[in-house]
Order: C-alpha cells, then structure tokens, then sequence
C-alpha cells in the first residue's frame, strides 16, 4: 500500500512537471509572438433578430506559434493572465479592431459595433479608461462603435471598483455588456448598478434549447429579464435553424454563431458582409 502511495505521488509530481513545463513553455513563446507577427484577430459577425443584418463583430484573438503549432485562446489567454502578458496582447487587440472597425466604415460598409473581449485584468487597470480614450482618438473611432465584453467575473472580487470603472468607461462613450451571462455569479442587484447595455446569453445554454426544458426556461427569462431591464440580449454559439427559431419567439435582439458564420479573417469577414448589404 505504502509503495502504490509513493508511485501515486511521483505520476502525480510528474504530471505537474510536465503541466508547468508547458506553461512556462507557452509564456515564452508568447512574450514574442506580438513583435514576431504571430498573432491575427478573426472577426465573428453578429445579426440582428431577422438574420439577415449584420450588426456587430466580434474580434477573437489567433496565435499560431512557429514552435507550438495553433493555440486556443482557451489555452493561452490564462497563461497571458498569469504572466500579465495580456496586457500588451490585449491593448494590440484592441488597436487592430479600433483601426479595423474604422477601415470598414471608410470602405462604405454599413456601420457596425465592434465587441472586443476584456479580461478581468486588464479591467483592474486604472488607467484603462485613458487607453481605451487614446486608442479610439488614434485610429479615428468615435466611441459609439466600441463594445468591452466584460464576464460576470470582474465584479466579483470588487463590485464597488467594478461599478466605479464601468460609469468611467461609460462616460466616455464606450458600451459594455456581459458575456457568458449566466454562468458567473454577478446579483441582479449588481447587474442593476451595472453600466452595460447587453447580456450575452453564453453558449452553454443555447446548445440545447431545442430539448431541454431547463434551458429553454433559463434562457427564456433572461430575455424577459433582460426586456424589463432595458438590456438587449444576444445569443452566442447558434448553430441550428431550430434554435434560432426558438430565440426569434422569445424575442432575443441579436444572434452569433457557426449557424450564420465563423470568425473569419478581416478581408473575408468584409466580402461576407458585402455579400449581405
Ligand atoms: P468567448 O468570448 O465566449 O468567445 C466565443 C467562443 O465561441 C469563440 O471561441 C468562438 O470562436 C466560439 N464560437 C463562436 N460561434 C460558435 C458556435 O456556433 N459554436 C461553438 N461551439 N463555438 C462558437 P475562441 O475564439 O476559441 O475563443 C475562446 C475564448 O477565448 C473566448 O470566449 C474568450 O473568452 C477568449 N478570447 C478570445 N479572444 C480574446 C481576446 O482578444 N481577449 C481576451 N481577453 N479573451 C479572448
Ligand atoms: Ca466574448
Ligand atoms: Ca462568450
Ligand atoms: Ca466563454
């Protein structure tokens, strides 16, 4: 028994080894990747309830590493956390999508809200209300245009700082909403104080919409809760005709998934939309 115990605690270090290993593997090939050209951002398209008007993107982050093949941000970006590399990485992104979304209102396609996602992080900055100012005054976007996606949990540690950095943010004309809504644990008396203007209904609860009953009822009082808040409500990761159909009835305003489009790169995300106008 004594000597299984000690085989057990040596598989164990070992695969902590190895995990570490990774990691540390992972941060620095992403110190360089920014300066080396390694990253892209792909736009996602969001529609209005009819499906038929684009009226938002969403920019999502892409690494491919000469060393480590594609990584998913579900990999990397905890890793850019950890090491507080996310900042670099995250205002780059922010300035691609800023000069993208200004690139596309200069090229006559119709005006769209470009959602960026934030991380806690980077939320936790002081100074994020003035990055996000200068970034927009130097690419030439008015504020309007941008869209922070925030998840339930940058309120969680510091709902007073939250709320304090979200009315900053407001005041300069930037929109936020929540993503992942639902899975997190922000109170509908946070959620009040809270200066976001759109629930993201996460994915989770959309995949079985069509047969489950629980999901159908939660996702459904989102939407009613989200009507009598005055928030608009978006679904993401809508796949089928079916659970379309479903978010259509129970009046979601906008949907974004593989249904309509994946993210694409920024010149196929603009034929795709030329396509439509
Ligand atoms: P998220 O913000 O919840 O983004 C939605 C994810 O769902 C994206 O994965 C998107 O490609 C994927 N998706 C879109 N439509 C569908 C669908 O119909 N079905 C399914 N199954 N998936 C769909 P992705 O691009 O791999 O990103 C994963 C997560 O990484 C994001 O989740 C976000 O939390 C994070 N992330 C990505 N880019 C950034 C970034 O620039 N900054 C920060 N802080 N986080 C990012
Ligand atoms: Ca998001
Ligand atoms: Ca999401
Ligand atoms: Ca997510």
């Amino acid at each position: 028994v004594k000597r299984e115990g000690r085989n057990d605690l040596r598989f164990f270090t070992a695969e902590m080894q190895q995990r570490s290993a990774r990691n540390l593997q992972l941060v620095s090939a992403l110190r360089q990747a920014l300066e080396r050209g390694q990253m892209q951002v792909h736009y996602q398209p969001q529609f209005s309830q009819q499906g038929g008007r684009i009226v938002g993107a969403e920019a999502l982050l892409r690494w491919h590493s000469p060393e480590l093949g594609q990584v998913s941000p579900a990999e990397f970006i905890p890793a850019a956390e950890d090491s507080g590399l996310i900042l670099p990485i995250g205002a780059w992104v922010l300035r691609q999508a800023a000069r993208q979304a200004r690139l596309w209102i200069d090229a006559g396609l119709a005006p769209l809200v470009m959602a960026v996602n934030l991380s806690a992080v980077q939320f936790r900055q002081a100074d994020l209300p003035r990055l996000v100012t200068q970034i927009l005054d130097e690419e030439g976007l008015p504020a309007e245009y941008l869209e922070l996606e925030l998840t339930e949990g940058v309120a969680m540690h510091d709902p007073q700082g939250a709320i304090a950095m979200m009315n900053s943010l407001h005041e300069r004309g930037v929109r936020m909403s929540i993503d992942d809504f639902g899975t997190g644990y922000s109170s509908l008396s946070h959620l009040k104080k809270f200066k976001v203007y759109k629930l993201k209904i996460d994915q989770s609860f959309v995949r079985d919409i069509c047969t489950d009953p629980e999901d159908k009822a939660i996702v459904g009082a989102i939407i009613q809760m989200a009507r009598s808040l005055g928030l608009l409500t978006i679904a993401e990761g809508v796949e089928t005709a079916g659970q379309l159909e479903f978010l259509r009835e129970q009046g979601c305003d906008e949907m974004q998934g593989y249904y309509f489009s994946k993210p694409l790169p920024a010149a196929q995300f603009e034929q795709f939309a030329r396509a439509r106008q």
